[in-house]
């Protein structure tokens, strides 16, 4: 047993999820990423003395989406707050947020984790904030740039209780955070453009300890990979610092993705003192039962209802269900498939295969994809009647196919030759011919060399240029031979 064994470790993620809204937080300024530096800013984002925040519904609506999703309890009255500091990228002074009334508490997201293994991770709280400009330190060779187009973008922050137990299980919590967003269309979930941000606050305690340990919190990393590198690095740190005796300091730290470390940013002993207090601007936001109903009957289906759907009643294999759930728009593709064909299975076969093979080697997005999904259950009919092989079917027809997404897909079948002989009439009298030619390797067969079966197959499927059903072929082969 390694030292390490004796440890737990504990963690709780912070994360902050940029909102699709048109517009920012409390203004009507655009809310986009990638514009014009400093475009998108009016007096409101630049916080000039006597404007008024005013609150975005939609943030609200999001807000509320994601608490049903997640069984979250809604608050009715929501207060904002002020949380004040001095910073370049924050032109007011300080940040509108939501301090002792977070919309959203309580609430959980089940991390699916290997081997069917679900972790159920309870929810603290979500507060709705605005976010901060941008500082670019990495432009000007002597000078830090700011960009406040982001200031006032709408965030969620979701805020987890300390249940999670691994990089690993941070890594699957992330990864449903993001599915469900997207799901939702509140978030696109892109962590390498800064819209899903996320800091992980670290602890190790001896196992079987009641006490939580000293908790370090780490910031910058750009994506689930890097979370999950950034937490084994600081188990390993805290727990050797642990076995010589040393004590852990509360503090922030910073990834270094290129070597993979942490790093001290800013002690927690001097932290801020953001003096929260009621902001004055703005009343208190009213959440009816009414309207949280009103939001429910609209919610697209989840990820999680989608899981349950594909394994009981189409009975996919968990693996091949989480597969096509994983991209919203894949699933939406298979639904549009399956009103077309019963072969379940097949259908998920083809999504997961040749119709996502086509679309990675051409760099393309199922959304980007011609060919209708009508096509593919065209497909797998003509393969489920026997008149295609599925080797013709992923190999010729398809490609093919989703070059000319408006051709019928019989008819090209046919004009491509593809149309296999499964009248066993035909194939039996090709059979009959081979056989016949060949006599000594006939009885060579029935003496006990079974492998010359093979051989008769063979000749047989030539005769029908490759068209023949390869099973149907082998058994009435076999047949024949043992007669
Ligand atoms: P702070 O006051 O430093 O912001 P909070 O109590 O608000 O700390 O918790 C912030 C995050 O840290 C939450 O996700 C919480 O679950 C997590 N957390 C709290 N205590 C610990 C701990 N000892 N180890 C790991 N994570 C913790
Ligand atoms: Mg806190």
């Amino acid at each position: 047993m390694s030292v390490y064994d004796k440890y737990e470790t504990v963690i709780g993620l912070e994360c902050h999820i940029q909102l699709l809204t048109k517009t920012k937080m409390y203004s009507s300024d655009i809310s986009e990423y990638g514009a014009l530096p400093n475009t998108n800013v009016s007096v409101v984002t630049l916080g000039h003395p006597g404007t008024l925040p005013v609150v975005n519904k939609r943030a609200i609506e999001f807000a509320v989406k994601l608490g049903i999703a997640v069984n979250a309890d809604i608050r009715e009255e929501n207060q904002f707050a002020r949380k004040n500091y001095f910073y370049a990228d924050l032109p007011k002074g300080y940040q509108i947020t939501q301090d002792k009334t977070p919309i959203c508490t309580g609430g959980f997201i089940i991390a699916k984790l290997k081997d069917g293994i679900e972790k159920k991770v309870n929810l603290t709280r979500i507060h709705m904030e605005e976010d901060a400009g941008k500082s670019l330190h990495d432009i000007d060779p002597f000078e830090t740039l700011v960009d406040l187009n982001r200031a006032g973008t709408p965030l969620l922050e979701i805020v987890t209780e300390p249940d999670l137990r691994s990089g690993e299980e941070a890594y699957a919590y992330l990864t449903e955070v993001r599915k469900l967003v997207r799901y939702l269309d509140i978030c696109d979930g892109n962590m390498e453009e800064g819209s899903l941000r996320c800091d992980a606050n670290i602890s190790v305690r001896l196992k079987g300890a009641k006490e939580f340990g000293k908790k370090v919190e780490v910031k910058n990393m750009n994506s689930f990979r890097n979370v999950q590198r950034a937490i084994d690095f600081e188990i390993k740190r805290q727990i050797d610092l642990v076995e010589e005796g040393k004590p852990i300091a509360v503090e922030t730290r910073s990834f270094d993705a290129v070597n993979g470390l942490t790093f001290s940013l800013r002690s927690k002993e001097n932290a801020n003192d953001y003096r929260y207090f009621p902001e004055p601007d703005l009343q208190p936001v009213y959440v009816t039962q009414e309207y949280i109903n009103s939001v429910k009957a609209n919610l697209p289906v989840l990820p999680d209802q989608l899981f349950t759907i594909y394994t009981k009643d189409y009975k996919l294999s968990d693996y091949d269900a989480t597969q096509l759930i994983e991209l919203k728009e894949v699933a939406a593709f298979y639904n549009e498939l399956i009103k077309h064909t019963s072969n379940y299975k097949s259908a998920a076969n083809w999504v997961m295969g040749p119709v996502k093979a086509f679309l990675n080697e051409r760099a393309l997005t199922i959304s980007e994809f011609t060919l209708k999904p009508e096509k593919i259950a065209d497909i797998i009919k003509l393969i489920d009647s026997g008149a295609l092989s599925n080797a013709a079917a992923s190999q010729r027809l398809f490609p093919e196919l989703a070059n000319n997404p408006d051709k019928g897909v019989e008819n090209l079948a046919k004009e491509l030759d593809l149309i296999q002989n499964s009248n066993s009439d035909e194939l039996q009298n090709l059979i009959n011919d081979a056989l016949s030619k060949n006599p000594a390797k006939v009885a060579e067969y029935k003496s006990g060399k079974v492998g010359l079966l093979g051989m008769f197959v063979g000749e047989v499927m030539k005769a029908t240029k490759g068209k023949a059903d390869p099973k149907l072929l082998n058994q009435l082969v076999k047949e024949t031979l043992e007669k």
